[in-house]
């Protein structure tokens, strides 16, 4: 194997990884994923939180059982916690336990400002399915203008903007929005997960949505937080050679991996319905098929946990550290 001083061939790469070794060092960060609440103020099109009957559990209201929760989670080496559905900005008074008590970032549709001076240092991460006529379409409402009006100029606010097989050619418009909001914007791909038609991937989409997605991060680069490598694999869906999918994938919770063998996967990753007691299969739902999974978290998390594959040469490495890098920016381990 190749020493690090071997695999680092130019500046960028030296600043990233320099950036990031201390993140990926002896503790790193150990994240899980949990459901705030079971509410939801949108029904969009596609969500696997409702298709799936997340919502169905009974959601922990109780203030210190939630806490004691948290502290169990900490105990089992958890240091960072992704907030997520139904929509966290609903039940304040439990996001106010969760940010007391561990380094969190909340998902939120954006409808319902969470305000800044309660949560002052909390990372925020928009769900964005499309332009104000695509938000309206598949999501009821013109959620594009109200969260550009809660979160405007909000240095620790971002988009994760999932783009369909029919929204590709808007992606420039949307950034640009974005851009003009004083907002950042990280990509990801649609999963049919119900197939819902004319929203399934081609090979000729995949193209055109890859060289779309580097041309905007070329374009627009303190706009756009990503990675020309993560488009890669996110639109080829393979990674040196292998393909993602159920075999691959780091992100299936570890209180149910009974995959035999055990890929590389985050360390005591898990996912947790809102009553705290269910653990979700992974990352996304069980409804979901793994051979077309789009998931951009699984995917970066893939790449990741998989540094040593990409340690025999320099151009992988710099590829390995480009993400590493994007992930540690989206996740506040290091500032944008
Ligand atoms: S905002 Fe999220 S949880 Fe709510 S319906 Fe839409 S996708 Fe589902
Ligand atoms: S659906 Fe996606 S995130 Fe879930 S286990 Fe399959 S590949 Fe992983």
């Amino acid at each position: 194997m190749l020493t690090i001083n071997d695999l680092i061939q130019n500046e960028d790469t030296r600043r990233k990884y320099h950036d990031i070794k201390n993140m990926v060092g002896s503790s790193g960060m150990r994240s899980s994923i949990y459901d705030v609440n079971n509410i939801c103020n949108l029904r969009c099109k596609g969500c696997f939180y409702f298709s799936s009957d997340q919502h169905k559990l009974d959601d922990q209201k109780d203030l210190d059982e939630l806490a004691a929760f948290i502290g169990r989670e900490k105990a089992r080496g958890v240091n960072y916690a992704i907030l997520i559905g139904g929509e966290p900005s609903l039940t304040l008074d439990r996001l106010d336990v969760w940010y007391a008590n561990i380094k969190c970032s909340s998902a939120t549709n954006g409808i319902k400002k969470i305000e800044r001076d309660r949560y002052p240092d909390m990372r925020v991460g928009i769900s964005l399915w499309g332009d104000e006529e695509d938000e309206i379409r598949l999501r009821g409402k013109n959620t594009f203008l109200i969260s550009r009006q809660n979160y405007r100029n909000d240095p620790n606010v971002y988009y994760l903007y999932t783009v369909t097989a029919q929204t590709i050619g808007q992606m420039e418009t949307v950034t640009k929005k974005i851009e003009e909001a004083g907002l950042r914007v990280h990509y990801q791909l649609f999963s049919n997960d119900q197939g819902e038609e004319g929203m399934d991937w081609t090979e000729d989409l995949y193209k055109e949505v890859r060289d779309n997605m580097d041309a905007m991060l070329e374009k627009y680069p303190q706009v756009v937080i990503s990675s020309k490598y993560y488009h890669q694999v996110l639109t080829t869906q393979t990674m040196l050679g292998r393909r993602f999918g159920w075999m691959e994938c780091p992100s299936v919770s570890d209180a149910v991996d009974d995959r035999d063998p055990r890929p590389k996967r985050l360390y005591g990753f898990n996912s947790y319905g809102s009553d705290y007691t269910t653990v979700h299969r992974c990352c996304t739902s069980v409804t979901r098929d793994c051979a077309t999974c789009h998931d951009g978290a699984a995917t970066m998390s893939w790449i990741m946990v998989n540094k040593r594959e990409h340690m025999t040469d320099p151009v992988d490495f710099a590829n390995w550290v480009d993400v590493t890098h994007m992930f540690a920016r989206l996740y506040e381990y290091i500032p944008w």
